[in-house]
């Protein structure tokens, strides 16, 4: 068996990959969404400025709590930018996104379209700081926090945001509506499009729902190049 179909098979996936790639339907495209704001001051700050920047920051309470921030981690010029939440607790001890269970989850899926992070793939989390006992983030949280994360997408130019969970969703499309009714559809952050799928570590939780969110990867493939 070839990696790519071990790969799938560990994640439950290789029927759905079969069926998909037979499939070749059509996606709906959403309506575009309205962009949310940068302060003047970061929208004006390069990498250097903004890591800066989020390694100083002290704009909410959870840099009291946590160990470090956890500003992103790969290839600064990649097509694929993908966003979670916010760090557990490997990622806060070691300092990068998805380094704990939920990230070997989603190394597996990115392996699983021939990408890996760090090539061509960036991620960055809603969130720099982990919450305390990995509660969700606070609403003021997200609004202190979202504007380092617009500034990454910015300096990024992905030609593709893939939304992982509901945080990064509702923060990117400014929209409370579920995780179940955005998906499927190619939206759109500042012009560029966005794919919403779980969260990996809700995957863990949610076998079932691993092959849907093996479809939002093929979709957001799709979008990448082109289709
Ligand atoms: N969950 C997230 O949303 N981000 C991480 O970096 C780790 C777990």
């Amino acid at each position: 068996m070839s990696r790519r179909g071990e790969i799938l098979k560990e994640m439950g996936l290789a029927p759905v990959w079969r069926l998909r790639t037979t499939a070749g339907a059509e996606p709906e495209r959403a309506p575009a969404e309205t962009p949310l704001s940068i302060p003047a001051d970061v929208s004006r700050m390069d990498w250097t400025q903004l890591k800066a920047k989020v390694g100083g920051c002290n704009d909410c309470k959870l840099r009291s709590g946590c160990t470090q921030t956890v500003f992103g981690v790969g290839d600064e010029q990649a097509e694929w930018m993908l966003v979670g939440e916010a760090p557990g607790q490997e990622e806060d001890r070691i300092g990068e996104p998805f380094v704990g269970q939920a990230g070997r989850l989603l190394d597996n899926m990115l392996a699983a379209i021939s990408l890996a992070r760090g090539r061509n793939v960036y991620i960055a989390n809603v969130i720099k700081c982990r919450p305390p006992g990995n509660r969700n983030p606070e609403p003021d949280e997200v609004a202190r926090c979202s504007p380092h994360l617009l500034r990454q997408i910015a300096l990024v130019r992905p030609k593709l945001i893939l939304a992982m969970g509901r945080f990064a969703a509702q923060a990117l499309l400014g929209t409370d509506a579920s995780i179940a009714s955005l998906r499927g559809r190619v939206h759109r952050y500042a012009g560029v499009p966005l794919v919403v799928t779980y969260h990996p570590a809700y995957l863990l939780r949610t076998l079932p729902d691993k092959a849907k969110a093996w479809s939002d990867l093929l979709l957001a493939r799709k979008t990448v190049a082109g289709g």
